[in-house]
């Protein structure tokens, strides 16, 4: 491991590109922007940079300043009162920081898929400047609806989501899914 390690910093040596990256235990290399966020949040944020290339879409988390895990997400109304139920905040300052906050107990409490639903969707306010989507497509609701699915609901929807993500105001059958005869949405994968 400590071969391959020394193999990849050479790799990027060469391109002077040495300061940005990362090495994890995991084998990921995470770009040295990534200092700035919670380490937990790493794989949800390397995964959305990750989708967003896959759709020919730019967005990038080094327009973000900070990424973290709090214990309470502290938004308040019109009133000056705290907002109760706060699970997830994409905060834009009038200087341009842009930082998102997501709650531990959700974070740390619900299934993994929830959590990186909560931390794609706040990274879509931030980075995509994307609104709340509420509207339901066959069943599958926007990863950007104003509450988080369901973990059963993420779970079917996931690939329409993601590529709604990317895409708003896409129908399920301009995603993966391949409609059927009989009407089903399929979803599939393929050798290239
Ligand atoms: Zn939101």
């Amino acid at each position: 491991m400590r071969m391959i390690g020394l193999i990849i910093i050479l790799f990027f040596g060469c391109g002077g590109d040495l300061d940005k990256i990362k090495i994890t235990k995991g084998g990921i290399i995470f770009p040295s922007y990534y200092d700035n966020f919670d380490p937990d949040l790493h794989i949800a944020i390397y995964e959305y940079e990750a989708h967003s290339k896959d759709q020919g879409k730019k967005f990038n988390a080094r327009e973000l300043d900070d990424a973290s895990i709090v214990q309470n997400v502290v938004v308040y109304d019109q009133n000056g009162s705290i907002m109760p139920n706060v699970i997830g905040a994409c905060r834009k300052s009038s200087s341009g920081r842009r930082v998102i906050e997501v709650k531990a107990g959700f974070f740390y409490g619900q299934l993994a898929i929830n959590g990186k639903a909560l931390v794609f969707h706040e990274l879509a306010h931030c980075l995509q400047d994307r609104p709340h989507n509420n509207s339901v497509t066959n069943g599958c609701r926007s990863i950007m609806s104003s509450v988080i699915p369901s973990s059963s609901s993420l779970s079917s929807c996931w690939n329409y989501m993601i590529y709604e993500l990317f895409n708003p105001g896409a129908s399920l059958v301009d995603s993966h899914y391949i409609k059927q005869p009989n009407g089903d949405l399929v979803c599939i994968v393929r050798n290239k």
